[in-house]
């Protein structure tokens, strides 16, 4: 029974959502705030959340033939300067250290606001011959980058991620793993966090400082709006010809190489929370929950219970479920308010009387439904993890797919963002009314469709040129 004293700890979801996140990530002991401004302490809960989203990320780029490395944090400022859109995209947010040993250095040095540049550089040095391609590295790592409102895992100034990088001796080559690396996001999402996403193009104005083409995956978030969720980025011959990076190539002439880069960081988390949580707190997907079944044992203090819960933790445990036996000082009660707070997917009660039976009580957190298996059933709890992995997806995509509507004009427009939709609406490609309708709706051009359905442009009224994905974005 959750106690309402405990329910009401937590903002309403439904009223305050802003609030309800706060409240859900501080007390599920996720994350902490750091003593400067806009940083936060990723704890071990929160940070087993991301071991398991590296380690299921990473198997998926090395299958695909990408080597992981690790390149410095700080660049040289004369870096940054090289590519012109980047410099100017970046500028207003790099934290640069002026001095060091105690000494002005006699060159400024930026904290790697993401890493391009060096590693461009790098690969200027590494790349010679066509045989040198392609060149296709990954890094974890923290990258900052000073914001002035910040959000644990949507928006802080340090934040952890994965940054791939590639080189290829032709564009097409290079726009092909642009594409791939998408796809390979979405897979993820959708298997991984049972996390629908929309995937598509970018505007010029949403695009990567210093890329041709960037491409987006949005999730859409329990208020509506959308999140960025990962980015891939074709930067054609932009980087490469700013760091030097040629090859010779089979006819033996020298050519500038094609570079790509792709990234998802600790936001993952922060949509993982939005688009399963509910009024009583996370809502964890099996594949990356930290603990995916706890065991709470019921009248603990009598005779054979704790060591059956024990006996039952290791059974569990060689079946492959990550498992905890909650044989601390509290409660039933409120060990049952604590787990399903947490958003441990699976609870699994014994008590004398099951033990008696040779039953154990399954209870699913995400429609807090409960079941019955015999005692020792691991089959039973996987089968119940699996199931609840693809409920979470098709229950999250049931209702992405419901609050997606179409406008025809700006009205329309607006009135489908405050109603909490995403919107589709033709655009005839022109800034000036990309930039109307964030003035008119507050809403953003998401990601293009893939289609072009509407006849036309929903601010000026022209032919579009693209049916586009727009919404009010974290
Ligand atoms: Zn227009």
């Amino acid at each position: 029974m959750a106690s309402d004293k405990f329910v009401s700890q937590i903002a309403d979801i439904e009223t305050d959502f802003p609030q309800w996140y706060t409240d859900v990530v501080v007390k599920t002991k996720l994350v902490d705030y750091g003593p400067v401004k806009g940083t936060m302490v990723i704890r071990p809960y929160g940070y087993a959340i991301w071991e398991n989203i590296q380690r299921e990320l990473d198997a998926r780029f090395k299958a695909f033939g990408v080597e992981n490395a690790y390149f410095p944090l700080l660049i040289p400022m004369s870096f940054m300067t090289k590519e012109a859109e980047h410099v100017e995209g970046f500028a207003p947010e790099v934290a640069v250290v002026t001095h060091a040993g105690g000494e002005k250095l006699a060159e400024p040095l930026v904290v790697r606001p993401t890493s391009e540049t060096i590693i461009g550089h790098m690969f200027g040095k590494w790349v010679e011959s066509w045989r040198d391609l392609p060149l296709r590295q990954n890094q974890w790592c923290n990258v900052m980058r000073w914001e002035k409102t910040t959000r644990p895992f949507l928006r802080t100034s340090e934040f952890l991620w994965q940054e791939g990088h590639s080189v290829y001796a032709s564009g097409e080559e290079a726009e092909q793993e642009t594409l791939s690396m998408l796809r390979l996001y979405e897979s993820f999402a959708e298997k991984t966090l049972c996390m629908p996403v929309l995937i598509g193009r970018k505007t010029e104005k949403e695009k990567f400082a210093g890329a041709v083409a960037t491409y987006g995956m949005e999730a859409m978030m329990h208020d509506g709006k959308s999140l960025q969720a990962g980015t891939t980025h074709y930067m054609g011959q932009n980087f490469a010809k700013a760091f030097g990076v040629q090859f010779t190539d089979k006819d033996g002439t020298l050519k500038y190489g094609y570079t790509m880069s792709y990234g998802v960081s600790t936001r993952l988390i922060g949509a993982i929370i939005m688009t399963h949580g509910d009024q009583r707190g996370l809502v964890l997907p099996p594949p990356v929950a930290p603990i995916q079944a706890v065991i709470v044992p019921i009248a603990m203090k009598k005779e054979g219970v704790l060591e059956a819960c024990f006996a039952l933790g290791k059974t569990l445990e060689k079946a492959g479920v990550r498992v905890k036996v909650d044989d601390s000082d509290n409660s039933p009660g409120w060990k049952f308010n604590e787990w399903e707070m947490k958003g441990v997917p699976v609870r699994v009660e014994l008590g004398p009387r099951d033990i008696e039976a040779n039953k154990m009580l399954l209870f699913r957190r995400d429609t807090c439904a409960k079941e019955e298996a015999d005692l020792g059933d691991a089959a039973a709890v996987k089968t119940l993890l699996a199931s609840i992995s693809s409920e979470l997806y098709a229950k999250a995509k049931a209702r992405m797919q419901s609050r997606i509507v179409a406008a025809k004009d700006l009205d329309e427009l607006l009135g489908g963002v405050n109603a909490g939709n995403f919107v589709r609406a033709g655009w005839c490609g022109e800034r000036g009314c990309e930039d109307k309708v964030k003035e008119f709706a507050q809403a953003t051009a998401r990601v293009l469709a893939e289609d072009n359905s509407e006849a036309f442009c929903v601010c000026c009224g022209k032919p579009a040129k693209h049916t586009v994905f727009f919404a009010r974005a974290y």
